[in-house]
């Protein structure tokens, strides 16, 4: 082999190489350029925030890998499984009793004190008063306390805590009926209505529901009648897919009740268990809301009876809670209140004064922003909590 020929070979090994060489470093160039989106848009839910972002890969320039590994997104998000009844009570409880809660801080005070004088009922008297308990109902457990407890006086502190767990107990009706009327006798399904001022957690307690009776193992089916915001549609329906629960909506702007009529129908059609309607709150004169729930409420009745109309009322408001709960309760039969936000600093008398004012019970509360952060409302537990039990 002659020496020409040698170098004629070293020449096409170097060329080769280049060439190589050139390729991957275009490749390399074409691919950094490109942001990090490598498919076209996939047609996906919002990913869970909770679902692990997929890290873009490292390019490679030795080994130029045409294809970019599949995003996550496109997998449907797995399903949460919703905290089970017992553990959500336990935690719920200490949640109550860890809350900043003025009527809870008024026992303890009361309770912790060497004498009660005049003084110490004249502050207990306030703080309960402060603590939305309402006058009527503070006048009445002061003087029983008072009746029973000078008595025996604070001597006995495990005397006094149980005469003020029975007269606590006695003030929050613990004989009212607070189950969810979620019969269905025609085989349609239930309609549950959320209604309440706009903030007050309506659309959150709808979600949170929905995840409870999941768990109950019912057949959920969620209606968007809230049609003032694309937001509030998009909200219920993230709420549900993470339970795999359907929501029905419409555009924004859309008549609320022919989306409460679809969605109840959707829900004969296939034969749910439950259909929770979320409606809108905005509503700024009475005659305005009365024809809009009045109207949803006609004609879901057009397709299956409204099993329970919930009221949804923010703790935190206090007097202005109840100042709404009376004007609902004008314009629809509220069959059961939902007291949100009683976590934080809300003052828990709050319950004492609704129930009387509507006659209705208290039948769900809300303790938290998070997906499990409803309870029953059971009036043992609830006084054990406001008691730091
Ligand atoms: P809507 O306008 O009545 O539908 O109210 P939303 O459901 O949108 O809730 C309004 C805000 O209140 C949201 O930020 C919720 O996370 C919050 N919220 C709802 N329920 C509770 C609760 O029980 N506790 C706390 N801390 N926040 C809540
Ligand atoms: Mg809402």
């Amino acid at each position: 082999m002659s020496a020409d020929l040698v170098i004629l070979l070293i020449l096409i090994v170097l060329a080769a190489a280049i060439a190589v060489s050139t390729v991957v470093a275009l490749y390399t160039r074409r691919k950094n350029k490109l942001p990090a989106r490598p498919t076209a848009e996939v047609e996906a839910p919002e990913p869970e925030k909770k679902a692990p972002e997929p890290e873009a890969p490292e390019p490679e320039a030795e080994t130029p890998e045409p294809e970019p590994a599949a995003p996550a997104v496109v997998e449907a998000p797995a399903l949460e499984e919703p905290e089970a009844p017992a553990s959500r009570m336990a935690r719920l409880r200490r949640r109550l009793a860890g809350s900043n809660n003025a009527l809870a801080r008024g026992l303890a005070q009361l309770l912790s004190a060497d004498r009660i004088d005049d003084d110490t009922w004249d502050d207990f008297e306030t703080t309960l008063i402060t603590s939305d308990l309402g006058v009527a109902p503070t006048t009445e457990l002061v003087e029983k306390l008072r009746g029973e407890l000078a008595i025996d006086g604070v001597s006995d502190p495990e005397r006094a805590r149980s005469v003020l767990t029975r007269e606590l107990t006695a003030l929050v009706s613990p004989d009212l009926d607070r189950s969810l009327n979620l019969d269905h006798p025609d085989g349609k399904p239930a309609v549950v209505m959320m209604v309440g001022v706009n903030g007050t957690g309506k659309t959150t307690t709808c979600g949170k529901l929905a995840r409870v009776l999941v768990a109950e193992g019912r057949t959920v089916l969620l209606g968007a009648a809230d049609t003032f915001r694309a937001a509030a549609g998009e909200q219920l329906e993230t709420w549900g897919e993470r339970v795999g629960v359907r929501t029905v909506r419409k555009e924004e702007g859309a008549d609320p009740a022919s989306v409460a009529y679809e969605a109840v129908e959707a829900g004969i059609e296939e034969g749910v268990d439950v259909v929770l309607v979320d409606t809108a709150g905005r509503l700024h004169t009475k005659t305005g809301l009365m024809d809009e729930l009045g109207k949803v409420k006609r004609v879901i009745e057009k397709l299956a009876p409204v099993s329970e109309v919930l009221l949804v009322l923010d703790a935190t408001t206090g007097q202005n809670g109840l100042i709404q709960a009376r004007i609902f309760s004008e314009v629809v039969d509220v069959s059961g209140i939902v007291l949100s936000k009683l976590d934080g600093s809300a003052k828990g008398g709050i319950v004492v004064q609704v129930q009387r004012e509507l006659g209705v019970p208290v039948k769900l509360i809300g303790l938290g922003e998070g997906a499990d952060d409803l309870a029953p409302f059971e009036p043992d537990q609830f006084v054990a909590g406001l008691m730091g039990e």
